[in-house]
């Protein structure tokens, strides 16, 4: 049987930052990743100040610049009205907050990630490595992969909503559907509707949907995501769409948002499911960080930022009580859960504001107005200033 110190299950964004920042601070790590090619087309990331300072610690900001877009604002649309009804300014919000916003292709972020990870000598990462076959022992967490046994000191399941490892720590864990549907694609730029800004994240609310828009991969491609609220239940997380099916929903939406969707050629569907923050994340030898812990529903774009602030935080944990495993992975889920449980929460509650029936959607409209931009985005101040040490 072959013994590891640190095992991290999963190579997604939680992973490999999680494998980075455990390097950083001195310990050697083995990833195993279950997918052999790794990857995933066609998906955008909003990269919020919180999680964008992480990955800049780690020296990673230039790599990410080359690839991300720094929006200048957040618009928000609604149905009843054609400009938008508010604008966040986020060149602004980056004094406020101290940090940078960015939008990025998934798989370029993951990219720099990997790049990094390749470049550090105490990670090895393996791939078309599924783990198998968990048991928690005293001295450890055994597997398999591939017909070898192994074992864990510690096993970090990074290994997303479908955990393997999650079962160890909680038995009675279930991913619950939210009966919304995430349709997915990402279009050139050069085929958006003449009136879309380039430079900017476009959410448009409508009725019992919203639609955020926005530039990846240099400004050389739109993102958009389009959120229906349907019983679809589909296992996968890019099963084929049907064009004329999302068509249909945003027939009657106002003209920029109907030629959006219709720019759309080749769309992915992915069930939204969430799990609630407050089950068990760890125990003597194993522990979970980023959706295994706590998939949250995108409405406020932080699951990729949550597990990257999970990685920073149970890397300190470790340094800081390196004798006392059991003790750092208590103290890491003392620390998160509240900040973790908060966003979860703040999600969800997004999506009620947001797919809001006309007459509430009135009401909703015209407080975001009265608020404006500036006082809108700084009731985000707790979320975006988020710092390792605060
Ligand atoms: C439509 C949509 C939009 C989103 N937009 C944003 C956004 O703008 N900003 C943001 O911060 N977040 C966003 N999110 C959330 C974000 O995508 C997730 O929270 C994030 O990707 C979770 O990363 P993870 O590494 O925890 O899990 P995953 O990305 O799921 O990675 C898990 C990895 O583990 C591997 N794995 C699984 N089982 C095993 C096994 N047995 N052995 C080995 N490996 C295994 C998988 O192959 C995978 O590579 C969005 C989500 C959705 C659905």
């Amino acid at each position: 049987m072959a013994e590891f110190e640190t095992v991290i299950a999963g190579a997604g964004i939680a992973g490999l930052a999680a494998a980075l920042l455990l390097a950083r601070s001195g310990r050697r790590v083995s990833i195993f990743e279950r997918t052999a090619v790794h990857y995933e087309v066609g998906a955008g990331l909003q990269l919020s100040p919180n999680a964008g300072r992480i990955l800049e610690h780690l020296g990673l900001g230039a790599a990410l610049d080359a690839v991300a877009v720094r929006p200048v604002a957040i618009d928000i649309y609604s149905a009843a009205h054609p400009r938008p009804v508010v604008s966040l300014p986020l060149a602004g919000s980056a004094q406020r907050s101290g940090g940078i916003y960015r939008v990025v292709h998934r798989a370029d972020l993951q990219a720099v990630l990997l790049a990094a990870v390749h470049n550090d000598p105490a990670i090895e990462l393996t791939l078309a490595a599924p783990l198998v076959d968990l048991k928690s022992t005293p001295e450890g967490i055994d597997f398999s992969i591939a017909g070898r046994s192994h074992r864990a000191r510690l096993l970090i399941g990074a290994d997303g909503i479908r955990s393997v490892v999650r079962p160890l720590i909680d038995p009675s864990w279930s991913p619950a559907p939210a009966r919304r549907t995430a349709w997915r694609t990402t279009i050139p730029a050069d085929d958006a509707p003449a009136d879309l800004a380039r430079d900017r994240v476009s959410v448009f609310l409508n009725d019992r949907s919203h639609v955020v828009v926005y530039p990846i991969r240099s400004g050389r491609e739109i993102n958009i995501v389009a959120i229906v609220e349907e019983d679809w239940e589909g296992e996968g997380w890019a099963e084929p769409g049907d064009p004329e099916a999302i068509q249909a929903h945003f027939r009657k939406a106002p003209t920029l948002l109907a030629d959006i969707i219709a720019a759309g050629v080749s769309w992915t569907r992915w069930c939204l499911r969430a799990v609630e923050p407050s089950g068990p994340w760890h125990s003597d030898h194993a522990v979970l960080v980023g959706d295994a812990a706590h998939a949250m529903l995108p409405f406020l774009a932080q699951g990729a930022a949550m597990a990257i602030e999970d990685a920073a935080i149970l890397a300190r944990c470790l340094t800081r009580q390196p004798g006392d495993m059991e003790g750092a992975l208590a103290l890491y889920e003392r620390l998160r859960k509240p900040r973790v449980t908060r966003v979860w929460h703040a999600a969800r509650q997004n999506g009620t504001i947001y797919h809001m029936g006309p007459l509430t959607a009135a009401f909703r409209d015209a407080t975001m107005k009265a608020l404006g931009g500036e006082r809108l985005l700084a009731r985000y101040d707790w979320l975006y200033s988020w710092k390792q040490n605060a």
